[in-house]
């Protein structure tokens, strides 16, 4: 549409230039022609004048002379096809050549008789009635001795001129309009060829702003437009590069936001959720539905909305620790909560990372716990042992019925911080990284670590009368673990079997083959585990009944210890129990390769 009028703008320009010359040239020439012309015919009139004078010289002397001239002028006249008119100083016709002198009006009103008296040359332009034409007059002076005594006139049709100029104005109009229609062919195909380029920039531009970056315009020929073009297309090329670039970093910024750790969650600032990573939206369910709803309705804590209302309103970012449930699961968030900014330092939006450290907090509640459990652990026997020690002191130390026992009492329970400390220094070891990486997987046959174990238990068990019952589905059945370790299984797994067994009672080992795990039982006859305490025997410090197993000896990190060594041997312990039948403890283990078992 623009170029449709810079087109017609051009053509109607390139006309009106074109036909402007035209019709000033036109004009002049005729001008010029009629100008000629008539100085041509005034000259020719004014020599007439002249001729008339000479002849009539000697007929102007006197009044006498003067009446005789009239039939003179009037056969002049009619030779030469002109009309002469003699007047006298006062504008009195003497002659005529067509008309009477006598018939004829003074001479004086018409102004080239006017101007001859008054001493310069006169010509008029007057419509002849009679001749129904335009005539020319001219009128000069007429001396004697210096002396004005009248004036000629001579007098010419001026039809064949004015046929002559018509003539030619209907030539110029001709060439005229000839040429006028040359120029408008002319301006349409110069406004044409100068706006070809210009529309197809016009169009090219158009589709780059639809989006068509691959679009150029077509080079021409050396001018201001390709200068227009050029730039065009280097603006596209450019552009498109621009965009290229801007959609591999968004891409990269997407495949780096998808495989994050942390919840990003982008709001406005309205704190209504706009966008959200695949973390976000797994962990808060976020539907696609839910994008432009306030964080309230989508996150549900009033906590994280103040605080994302604050770090806007501040402009300034903020980091909190969000406690919220998640599908009914504790969870504790670090929140990093970022404005960000327009052009003009006003808040558009916030972006949000959700850092998930609810395994952090948790191992740091546990360890706390730990911690406390075993300074609690250790302060029962450490309070026992001040406390008889100080009773020593005051003076039972000399009382030979209580020495022995208060300090058997001691020594008892300085053993049981020993363990305690032994469990303890056991735990610590298993959990240091070196000594896990340090530790070395091999074939572990069962049967000689259960003979070494119930060896060494020997003077517990024998104390209290038990029986052992030990099947092996094969002699050489082996595990992949680490010796160390699975005999430190096989103790305390056999040692609580003996502690809680009462005396007399019977303990069964079973080891065998199954779906290429290597599985081993303890089982015992004694006092059994009640149902709802069994998912939490493994817990460290975690005792059924504290007297009692205080009482037996025990530490409460047996178990733990048990369960910490088979998972990092890649295995796996049950328990299964029933009070006053017995307990039976199950472990799994990988089977030791075939090339180094002889199964
Ligand atoms: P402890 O050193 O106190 O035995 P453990 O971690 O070995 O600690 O065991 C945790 C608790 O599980 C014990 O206090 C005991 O109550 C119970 N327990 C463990 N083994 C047996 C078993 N064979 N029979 C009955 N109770 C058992």
């Amino acid at each position: 549409m623009a170029n449709w009028r810079i087109r017609t703008r051009l053509t109607i320009s390139f006309l009106a230039l074109s036909l402007l010359s035209l019709l000033l040239f036109g004009s002049y020439i005729l001008w010029f022609f009629h100008q000629h012309s008539m100085d041509a015919a005034t000259d020719h009139l004014f020599v007439q004048t002249q001729i008339v004078e000479q002849l009539l010289r000697e007929k102007m002397n006197g009044p006498i002379e003067k009446a005789t001239i009239d039939p003179e002028i009037k056969e002049l006249g009619a030779k030469n096809a002109l009309h002469i008119t003699i007047a006298d100083e006062n504008g009195l016709v003497l002659a005529d050549s067509l008309a009477n002198p006598l018939a004829m009006e003074n001479t004086i009103a018409d102004p080239e008789f006017k101007t001859a008296l008054s001493g310069d040359k006169g010509t008029f332009i007057r419509y002849n009635h009679k001749a129904g034409e335009n005539w020319l007059y001219a009128a000069a002076p007429y001396y004697r001795d210096k002396e004005l005594i009248g004036a000629v006139r001579v007098a010419t049709t001026l039809a064949g001129i004015e046929k002559g100029y018509q003539k030619i104005q209907f030539a110029l109009l001709s060439a005229f309009l000839f040429a006028s229609f040359l120029a408008f062919i002319l301006s349409i195909r110069l406004g044409r060829k100068y706006t070809a380029q210009l529309d197809e920039i016009t169009e090219v531009a158009h589709d780059i702003g639809a989006g068509k970056l691959d679009r150029r315009v077509h080079m021409r020929t050396e001018g201001e437009l390709d200068l227009l073009a050029h730039t065009l297309n280097t603006l596209a090329s450019n552009l498109d590069d621009k965009i290229d670039e801007m959609k591999a970093e968004t891409n990269k910024l997407e495949l780096i936001l998808s495989h994050m750790d942390n919840a990003v969650i982008l709001m406005d600032r309205y704190g209504r959720v706009t966008a959200a990573n695949k973390m976000a939206r797994d962990s808060f369910g976020i539907t696609p539905e839910m994008l432009g709803q306030h964080n309230l309705s989508v996150i549900g804590n009033s906590y994280l909305d103040r605080a994302v209302r604050e770090a806007i309103a501040a402009s300034a970012g903020r980091l909190i620790d969000l406690k919220t449930r998640l599908q009914g699961n504790k969870r504790v968030f670090q929140v990093y909560l970022a404005p960000i900014t327009g052009s003009h330092c006003e808040v558009t939006s916030l972006l949000s990372v959700f850092h998930d450290i609810t395994a952090l907090q948790q191992v740091q509640e546990k360890q706390s716990e730990f911690i406390a459990n075993a300074s609690h652990e250790l302060a029962t026997p450490l309070t026992a042992i001040k406390g008889f020690a100080e009773t020593l002191l005051d003076g039972a130390l000399h009382d030979p019925n209580l020495n022995t026992k208060f300090i058997t009492i001691i020594h008892s329970e300085a053993e049981r911080m020993q363990r305690l400390v032994a469990d303890l220094l056991t735990m610590a070891k298993l959990d240091s990284q070196e000594y896990r990486r340090a530790m070395i997987l091999q074939p572990t046959l069962f049967a000689p670590l259960i003979d070494e174990v119930i060896q060494e238990l020997s003077p517990e068990w024998q104390a209290k009368n038990i029986k052992f019952d030990i099947t092996a589905q094969n002699t050489s059945l082996s595990a992949l673990a680490n010796p160390d370790c699975l005999k430190q299984v096989l103790i305390n797994l056999i040692d609580n079997a003996i502690k809680y067994t009462s005396s007399g009672g019977k303990i069964s080992i079973r080891s065998w083959r199954q779906n290429n795990k290597a599985y081993l039982t303890v089982q015992d006859s004694g006092i059994g585990i009640p149902s709802k305490d069994l998912p939490l025997i493994f817990d460290r410090f975690y005792r059924v009944d504290r007297a009692r197993a205080r009482s037996a000896g025990g530490t409460g990190l047996g178990l733990a210890i048990v369960k910490f060594i088979i998972e990092s041997l890649g295995g796996n312990i049950t328990a299964a129990s029933e009070i006053d039948i017995g307990t039976t403890f199950t472990i799994s283990l990988p089977l030791a390769p075939e090339k180094t078992t002889d199964q």
